[in-house]
């Protein structure tokens, strides 16, 4: 027996050109899913994480059953289900949209499914519903109206139905997205809950980085079809392979530097000693610092590098400050205490909390190379050499560093210092040709 219940095996999906997206535009063909590899253990909780349209719910779907990958396999208990039907798969699914049956109360629109399969007698029937209802903590409910019940729990009941099948995966597409956050809370907890009682497979799928964080026993970051990372949630949140996932994983500083050499790195234009080693000497690389991992202290003779506080908020457990450093970079700080708007501050970074990362992408335009400063952005995409979309912004600390994916996928990388939004349709120009 495999000791991963579901594996995705080199899986590609694209959709054809010329379908229609909601608001009725022509779709370009596009590839959803790129060459994507997850194994799930037994039992895990797994959380797909990535901005709407990644291609998480293709993912899901392609699970379930009800998508064909183009490429590659889908593997239940080691053995390949990419064509088995849905309906023979050991697997259920509770999307966002709870999509009850509004003429049956809680007990039937749960039972529903089994009388439907038949083979079951009704004591049989009756004793998985009572379990299931007891599970998602509707006991009293079961001759209620759906229509009388509040969002929260009807998404219950949608759970409770698709349990009822005792599935051996449980498949969730954004389950608590239409919910507010009081009671997407609440159902987070009691999700976890149920997760380790019922000892079953959790495929969960959201763009909520807390959520997936809160929930997850391993985390799957999606972008633009491709995995970036796989990992336990600390590791994620701790040692992000990439701007992207650091970006996306919560609030962090994300910074231009240079690994000198072994544990030694150059960013903010200070040198600071840190743990990485193996970039090789002067080699441009990306930083992330979480804003709680920078120490403040009044102490300025103590400091690495100096500030001055440019606003302070409370945000219920800490403060949240933004300080420019005397050189000129914007650093985002949270700190238990507050200390005063137009302060001078010293602060600290320790060298294990420095996240150093390899740089990702070129810019290659007609065989030649591009420096991110050597490519302009233009308002008018008919001016530049090449015109695209803005898909991605990070600011770092002086600048933005944007990402521009062209209609054939290609994507460069931009630093500047104006500010545009994601979505815009730019020129992209090359300088120096
Ligand atoms: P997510 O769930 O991460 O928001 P989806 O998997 O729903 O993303 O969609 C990924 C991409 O595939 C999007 O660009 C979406 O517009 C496109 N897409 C999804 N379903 C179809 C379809 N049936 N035909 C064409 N394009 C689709
Ligand atoms: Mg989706």
């Amino acid at each position: 027996m495999s000791e991963y219940i579901i594996q995705i095996d080199h899986v590609n999906k694209s959709f054809e050109k010329g379908s229609r997206t909601k608001d009725g535009t022509l779709r370009e063909g596009v590839k959803v899913l790129d060459d994507v590899n997850i194994n799930i253990k037994k039992g895990e909780f797994v959380t797909f994480l990535g901005p709407s349209g990644c291609g998480k719910t293709t993912l899901l779907r392609l699970i379930a059953g009800f998508l064909q990958p183009d490429e590659g396999r889908i593997l239940m208990d080691g053995k390949d289900i990419t064509n088995v039907p849905p309906y023979q798969r050991p697997l259920n699914t509770v999307f966002q949209r709870y999509a009850l049956f509004p003429h049956l109360d809680v007990y039937d629109n749960i039972a529903f499914g089994l009388k439907l399969k038949g083979g079951m007698t009704e004591k049989e029937i009756d004793q998985r519903v009572r379990k299931v209802l007891k599970m998602v903590s509707m006991t009293d409910y079961e001759d209620r109206d759906v229509d009388s019940l509040s969002g929260g729990q009807q998404q219950r009941v949608a759970i409770a139905r698709a349990l009822v099948n005792q599935p051996k995966v449980l498949l969730l597409d954004e389950p608590l997205a239409a919910l507010d956050l009081k009671m997407r809370k609440d159902m987070q907890i009691e999700l976890k809950e149920m997760h380790q009682k019922l000892g079953i497979t959790f495929i969960y799928v959201t763009h909520d980085q807390e959520e997936a964080l809160t929930l997850s026993d391993t985390i799957v970051v999606i972008d633009e079809g491709r995995i970036q990372q796989i990992g336990k949630p600390k590791d994620i949140y701790d040692e992000p392979v990439n701007a992207f996932v650091a970006n996306f994983i919560g609030e962090s500083n994300i910074l231009d530097g240079t690994m000198i050499e072994d544990k030694k790195v150059r960013f903010i234009d200070k040198e600071f000693d840190c743990v990485d080693e193996g970039f090789g000497e002067n080699t441009p690389v990306d930083i992330v610092i979480r804003p709680e991992d920078i120490y403040i202290t009044k102490k300025l003779e103590v400091a690495q590098f100096l500030g001055t506080v440019k606003s302070c908020t409370f945000k219920g457990v800490h403060y949240e400050m933004f300080v420019d450093t005397d050189d000129g970079y914007e650093l985002m700080i949270q700190d238990y205490n507050a200390f005063d708007v137009g302060s001078k501050i010293g602060m600290i970074i320790k060298p294990t909390d420095i996240q150093v990362m390899h740089k990702f992408g070129k810019n290659i335009y007609e065989e030649k190379e591009y420096a991110c400063n050597e490519i302009e952005l233009l308002d008018n995409k008919e001016d530049g050499d090449l015109h695209g979309k803005i898909r991605s912004i990070i600011y770092k600390g002086n600048h933005y560093h944007i990402e521009v994916q062209t209609s054939d996928r290609k994507i460069f990388y931009v630093d500047t210092q104006e500010i545009w939004d994601k979505g815009d349709m730019v020129g992209i120009k090359f300088l120096n040709k």
